[in-house]
């Protein structure tokens, strides 16, 4: 059972909290905004009540749809990339749990979140953490068409792995805008930050390997 009413967030959980932001830092992580923000948010909120006594471990959870929450240090490292500022218009591939979209709306961005799995979709729309953040509008879609209505965006974040780069993100990224994407099949994907020349020419660079679940072509 996802959690739907409303949870209390403790000293224990406080405390569990600080420790997870210090193995964060401990491990590289160095936006400071960033780490404030993963302090802030209660992740116990978007776990299954099964998992809530572990929801600051460094450990990806499942969630509902067969889904993932990506793992704290996961979180972080893509966030880091991206080099969120305020007021930053964040178009985020997989809003799965929310608990991503959340950290970017916290660091102050203005996020666009996409779901493909219309389960997923649905009970965020019940979840009563959400409502904090009038800074998130989900859609259910399919990523790969990204949100033409709402183009361009300064940052665009795929939390699912993606089999290659999807052209229409790349077409929906502002000059400047920056790309963070887990790119490779189910073995594994490398995370690559794209981003856009102020002539519409690309730049990459690659961070290292992640396992994410896959980013799937089609409404389900
Ligand atoms: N950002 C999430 C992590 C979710 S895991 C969090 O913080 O919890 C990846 C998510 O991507 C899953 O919810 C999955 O359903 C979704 N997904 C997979 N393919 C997709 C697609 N083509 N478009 C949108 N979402 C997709």
């Amino acid at each position: 059972m996802l959690q739907s009413v409303l949870q209390e967030d403790n000293y224990k959980h406080k405390g569990l909290r600080e420790k997870l932001v210090d193995l964060l830092a401990e491990k590289g992580i160095k936006d400071k905004k960033v780490l404030e923000a993963i302090g802030k948010i209660p992740r116990h909120f978007f776990l299954d009540t099964a998992f809530e006594h572990r929801a600051y471990e460094n450990t990806a959870f499942p969630i509902a749809a067969g889904q993932t929450i990506s793992q704290p240090y996961t979180v972080a490292f893509q966030t880091e990339l991206l080099q969120v500022k305020k007021f930053d218009k964040v178009l985020e591939i997989g809003t799965g749990s929310a608990y991503q979209s959340c950290v970017l709306a916290e660091m102050g961005a203005s996020v666009f979140s996409i779901e493909l799995q219309r389960p997923l979709y649905d009970y965020i729309n019940t979840f009563f953490f959400i409502k904090k953040y009038p800074s998130i509008r989900r859609f259910w879609g399919d990523g790969y068409q990204g949100l033409p209505t709402y183009a361009p965006f300064d940052k665009i974040l795929v939390t699912a792995g993606a089999p290659y780069l999807p052209p229409k993100l790349v077409e929906q990224l502002k000059p400047g805008g920056i790309a963070v994407i887990p790119v490779g099949g189910g073995e594994g994907q490398k995370m690559l930050r794209i981003r856009k020349n102020e002539d519409g020419s690309i730049t990459e660079e690659t961070f290292g390997d992640f396992m994410f679940v896959p980013m799937l072509e089609g409404k389900r």
